[in-house]
């Protein structure tokens, strides 16, 4: 097993980014529930960038209404930078 400058082990580091990434799309989603109110399924997703000029990972919000409409936003950041001022931006 590899070991990180800091002596940890790379499998824990590992588990610990997969939790932070799980708790911040949790934060997101939560976010975009109070900001439409409740009535939406919200899926958050943290995805490779395609776009070439963009280095990092972005987060994909996907919110299924009951009315079976289907919304996707882009956010050209990973989970753990999106800020509530994006989402009320973009949901505005
Ligand atoms: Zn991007």
């Amino acid at each position: 097993m590899s070991v990180t400058a800091r002596g940890e082990p790379c499998e824990g580091s590992a588990l610990r980014r997969a939790a932070a990434r799980l708790w911040h799309a949790r934060r997101i989603r939560r976010l975009v529930q109070a900001l439409l109110g409740a009535d939406a399924v919200v899926i958050v997703n943290e995805l490779p960038c395609t776009q070439a000029a963009c280095p990092g990972p972005a987060t994909q919000i996907t919110i299924l209404g009951f009315d079976m409409s289907r919304r996707v936003l882009l956010i050209h950041r990973p989970t753990s930078e999106v800020a509530a001022a994006d989402l009320s931006q973009l949901l505005r």
